[in-house]
């Protein structure tokens, strides 16, 4: 990686009490967490557990039944729905919110129709309103700081999946979030191509960005994680620092999840 680009503050992020359900079926229940500045919270827990659901309740993308939500030192203004549910009470710090997160999916959910190098200039040119050569200019450093300098005028379908995901991660610095949200960005890569994705989200880490990775890699998590939490069927279970609960877990379920019995 080249030399990281002028360093946005990085916040911490608080959840709590996060309570969600479709229908009558309750997916999270009682959720709470706290990532510092810096941290970088690993969330694994099986199939159906409530991860990603917990992940797109942060923006408001689900919108969650109880709980509290906070960046820094503010705390997002919820009201009641008709439908029982919270939404934002102002819109404008919605807007506001949802600029200091940014996603990283398992589905890389490139534009296909636009070159890596547009991807990445598209929010900051049409959301942020920056002007294009400046954008042009800051998309290249990150192009070049997840090693795809050569790849800038390829178009997602001409990318492997390790090199479509690094695309997406430079997509999402772009918009220089304060704390970024990654939902198994790894799981959809052939094996051979998940080392070159979690180098980039290492490198991140060490530079001091607050992470929340939702993933399967238990090696990645407990290397670079600083906090690790297990969630199974929306309650957190284990929670506690990765070298501990990934190594030495006290629940018998998370044991059992480790060992690839769940
Ligand atoms: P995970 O990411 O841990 O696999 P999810 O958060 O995707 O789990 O899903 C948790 C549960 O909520 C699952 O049972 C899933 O089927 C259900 N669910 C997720 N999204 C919806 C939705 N939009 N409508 C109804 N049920 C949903
Ligand atoms: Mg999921």
């Amino acid at each position: 990686m080249n030399s990281p680009a002028p360093s946005p503050a990085h916040v911490g992020l608080a959840v709590e009490n996060l309570h969600k359900r479709f229908g009558d079926r309750p997916v999270l229940r009682g959720v709470s967490l706290a990532a510092q500045p810096g941290d970088v919270v690993a969330i694994i827990g099986a199939s159906g557990s409530g991860k990603s659901t917990m992940l797109r309740c942060l923006n408001l993308l689900e919108q969650p039944h109880e709980g509290t939500l906070r960046l820094g030192s503010e705390t997002l203004q919820l009201k009641r729905d008709r439908d029982g549910s919270l939404t934002a009470a102002d819109p404008a710090q919605l807007r506001r919110w949802r600029s200091r997160l940014a996603f990283v999916f398992q589905s890389f959910n490139l534009w296909q129709h636009r070159t890596a190098i547009e991807n990445v200039t598209e929010a900051p040119i049409h959301v942020l309103g920056e002007k294009p050569q400046v954008a042009r200019d800051k998309a290249r450093a990150l192009l070049a700081r997840v090693g795809l300098s050569h790849r800038e005028n390829n178009y997602p379908a001409q990318l492997s999946g390790g090199e479509q995901q690094r695309v997406a991660i430079a997509r999402a610095l772009a918009v220089e979030p304060e704390v970024m949200l990654f939902d198994e960005p790894t799981s959809a890569l052939d094996p051979e191509l998940v080392g070159e994705v979690l180098k980039v989200m290492r490198a991140l880490a060490e530079e001091g960005r607050t992470m929340l990775v939702v993933t399967h890699e238990i090696g990645f998590a407990r290397e670079v994680a600083s906090q690790a939490i297990f969630l199974h069927q929306g309650v957190i279970e284990e929670q506690g620092l990765p070298r501990e609960v990934l190594v030495k877990p006290h629940s018998e379920r998370l044991r059992q999840f480790l060992s690839g019995g769940l």
